[in-house]
């Protein structure tokens, strides 16, 4: 779409469109706009299907940013998830002004950003709880909630046209581990003022009760130290702070070592370790290097991998093929994550190869292992009396649960005074408040933008899979037919390429020579390797994207479709 498809913003009116996280999971983002002011919320990613193939990531369309050009001021993050600062990379240069977000999400931009080759200078803004910074006409009053990470934030961001809230990502959690409390206050203040409308959460909008708090799992992981005889290993989203100090608590109470294994994992604890959200006492830690060195017994490890990812660590621990982590039996693997909608065959397999090994698997449907860090309905009822808005847009969620959290708030405001009038708004669209109300007004260009990673070469390459990355590189289609039974190659690998601009004598030659890299990479994998279909894909993925590189300088998109025959 271009440019013109975006409408300016009204005179006297408040601009909020979403651009990503209403009725999707993930790939959160929003605008604010007053006149010639626009700050931007979040800067999320979303993570392709197993099935989206040469897909790494998927990011906002950043068409209406690109359009508000240098009236784009600032962006505010809520929190270091993913799901809210994954796109910061892809964003940051569409605009000039500064990020503003906590210590611990701002720490963890810092790595993300080098990996892209991107130097913020000085656009990189530490803010605490309770502080307010001020960019143009609008204010932004960050507010501590609770969450599965330290450091979150809600925003209060005020306008000549009023007060709105944005809640980010909460659930209430009464004990949190760090003692850091939900302001639930200062919520009650801004409600007592008047808002004009809320933004909230709704990605646990369809679980009754209240979520409990992080320290709820503690009885089953005791349950756990207690019962291992061998190694524990437990994996969890790098970004579970939280859960991995409860774990290294455990780990000193119950005489075991602590291992970070993977790279993300080891790369967080360092983080939160130096900014003080994670303590662990001396001589706890060991590398993950250091782990054959000690008696099964004496073992915990924190992995990355709770999602199957082929390249996790523990994927590889599930095919035994780390370096140094090895499980079997009188081990004990814990799955400490839910399960992300789409990634279910691919943790299943891993679960499986682990039990292959004679390792115990545990989830959290075994044991209260895992709790989630999003507020159930109750909470969502409270965020909603403590604010009492004037108008309500549900965010971060598919669009049934924006519905449903619509049909909560109607039935928490009834009888108050003003009425509530609901807005069920979806990526793209442009919600307006003004003096005779609230509407959705228009439709701003919106969607999706997917990205691909290439992993091999210098660090921060990376290409937009559009259609100008496509006409220059173009793309190869791998087509692998593998045995059932045997995992081996099953007649000759074909290959088929468009848009990848070579004579038909060089091409034949090239892929003849891209077949034998197939062929070679297939009989050099061990027979579980084989046996996974998503593993095997990433690895022919990376094998080819190499050898093309190198034989014609060239990063086509590289596709591999594994037929099990
Ligand atoms: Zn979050
Ligand atoms: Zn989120």
């Amino acid at each position: 779409m271009n440019q013109s498809a975006v409408p300016d913003v009204s005179p006297g009116t408040l601009e909020v469109v979403p651009l990503g996280g209403l009725g999707e999971f993930g790939m959160n983002m929003m605008a604010v706009s007053w006149e010639d002011t626009t700050i931007l919320i979040d800067a999320g990613v979303m993570f392709p299907d197993p099935d989206q193939l040469g897909v790494d990531l998927i990011i906002p369309d950043l068409t209406y940013v690109e359009a508000r050009g240098n009236k784009v001021k600032a962006l505010i993050l809520t929190h270091g998830h993913e799901d809210h600062i994954g796109a910061v990379p892809h964003v940051l240069d569409r605009f000039e002004g500064p990020v503003y977000g906590t210590a611990m999400t701002l720490a963890l931009i810092v790595p993300k950003l080098e990996e892209h080759g991107i130097d913020p200078g000085d656009r990189l803004k530490t803010v605490k709880p309770r502080d307010t910074i001020v960019v143009g006409p609008l204010s932004v009053e960050f507010i501590r909630v609770t969450h599965s990470m330290p450091d979150c934030v809600a925003l209060a961001i005020t306008s000549p046209a009023g007060t709105i809230v944005h809640t980010g990502d909460f659930k209430i959690d009464q004990t949190p581990i760090d003692g850091e409390h939900f302001d639930l206050h200062r919520f009650a203040e801004l409600g007592a003022r008047g808002v004009l409308a809320l933004f909230a959460d709704s990605t646990n909008v369809d679980r009754k009760g209240f979520t409990g708090p992080e320290i709820e799992v503690i009885d089953a992981f005791e349950e756990l130290f207690t019962s291992t005889e061998g190694k524990l290993v437990v994996a969890l989203f790098s970004s579970s702070i939280y859960r991995m100090q409860l774990l290294v608590d455990l780990a000193v109470q119950f005489e075991r070592k602590v291992a970070f294994v993977g790279r993300s994992i080891v790369r967080n604890a360092e983080i939160a370790q130096r900014l003080g959200f994670l303590r662990v006492p001396a001589g706890i830690q060991i590398r993950d290097a250091d782990v054959p060195e000690y008696a099964s017994q004496d073992v915990l490890c924190l992995a990355t991998g709770s999602q199957g990812e082929p390249q996790a660590a523990l994927s590889r621990i599930s095919i035994d093929d780390h370096r140094f982590v090895h499980v079997g039996e009188d081990d004990t693997v814990v799955f400490s994550a839910r399960a992300i909608p789409g990634n279910e065959k691919a943790i299943a397999r891993t679960m499986s190869h682990i039990a292959r090994r004679g390792a115990d698997v545990v989830t959290d449907s075994m044991k209260h292992v895992h709790v989630s860090g999003h507020g159930s309905v109750e909470e969502l009822k409270l965020m909603l009396s403590l604010v009492r808005p004037r108008y309500f847009v549900p965010i971060h969620g598919e669009y049934r649960q924006l519905a449903q959290h619509a049909r909560i708030a109607k039935q928490v405001m009834s009888g108050r005074e003003p009425r509530l009038q609901v807005l069920l708004a979806q990526d793209g669209d442009i919600v307006q408040f003004d003096a005779r109300g609230a509407r959705i007004a228009d439709k701003a260009p919106a969607g999706r933008v997917l990205i691909d990673v290439t992993r091999i070469g210098e660090v921060g390459d990376e290409v937009l899979r559009d259609r100008r990355h496509l006409a220059a590189d173009g793309v190869v289609i791998a087509v692998v037919a593998i045995g059932r039974q045997s995992g081996s190659l099953i007649g000759e690998p074909e290959l088929v390429a468009r848009g990848f601009v070579f004579g038909e004598e060089q091409e034949s030659a090239m892929f003849k020579d891209a077949s034998g890299v197939i062929t070679e990479c297939i009989a050099s994998s061990s027979v579980e390797e084989r046996a996974d279909q998503g593993l095997m894909t990433e690895k022919l993925r990376g094998e080819l994207r190499r050898f093309f590189k190198k034989r014609s300088g060239r990063r086509p998109l590289v596709l591999p479709v594994l037929m099990e025959i």
